[in-house]
């Protein structure tokens, strides 16, 4: 009995190693929309800038919390901003590629990807020695060329999960409800600190993070997210480092 057991406990992890784990461990989409880890961390993310109005708002605010945050910057905005690239990445937050003109990518040809990442890559590294890796496609549009280019770049392609839709200037409560209830570990966060008055995304910021803290979780980068990867569940012992 107890021999039949065995066997039936043999086989049952067989089974969970060759059937179940493929599936769950996957490998890295190419794709980011959440990060599958256990670590209470989620990324906030902004896009469009950055704004000589709002980018060092929401700098301050995330030095004040202890949070970081990454900025998915407009090629032709950044060039006009130099300087708040570099204070950027010297408050250790990180700066994506949101193209040059903030152009939707689908249907493109090759050579206008090129141009449009290229141009971003470049105004953001002669800012601050830096070239992105992640890149965030305008309205989150993207189709398999995109992808498949994106990847021969180098660039991740960072979509969301929690969208505060700030850019229809919603009230601070409902952009605090919007990016906080629901949160789960890896999630990803969208709010936009360029292209528009950004009062309310400026206004709601403490509060998210501030919620997001009670609740255990820390505020990172999307890098720092994709660093906390885990590819497998923590139920299965035999991976586990
Ligand atoms: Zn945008």
């Amino acid at each position: 009995m107890r021999k039949r057991a065995r066997w039936f406990g043999m086989a049952f992890l067989v089974l969970v190693g060759f059937v179940v784990m493929p599936s769950v461990a996957s490998p890295q989409s190419s794709v980011v929309v959440h990060v599958h880890t256990h670590a209470p961390v989620v990324a906030l993310t902004f896009d469009d800038g950055p704004s000589s109005t709002y980018t060092p708002i929401v700098l301050d605010i995330l030095q004040r919390y202890g949070a970081h945050a990454t900025f998915f910057v407009i090629g032709k905005e950044a060039e006009q901003h130099p300087q708040l690239l570099r204070e950027i990445v010297a408050s250790h937050n990180e700066i994506g590629n949101h193209t040059y003109s903030h152009r939707v990518l689908t249907h493109a040809s090759p050579e206008k990807v090129a141009y449009e990442l290229g141009q971003c890559d470049r105004v953001v590294f002669e800012a601050t020695r830096v070239h992105p890796t992640l890149f965030r496609p305008v309205e989150g549009f993207y189709d398999a060329p995109l992808t498949q280019r994106c990847a021969q770049m180098g660039y991740r392609l960072v979509l969301w999960n929690h969208d505060s839709v700030d850019w229809s200037r919603p009230s601070v409560a409902a952009i605090v409800s919007r990016t906080t209830k629901n949160v789960r570990p890896g999630d990803v966060l969208l709010f936009h600190d360029g292209g528009g008055d950004r009062s309310r995304t400026v206004a709601a910021l403490p509060h998210v993070i501030s919620v997001l803290e009670a609740e255990g979780f820390s505020c990172v980068t999307v890098g720092e997210l994709l660093r906390n990867q885990q590819d497998r569940p923590a139920w299965w012992p035999y991976f586990r480092p």
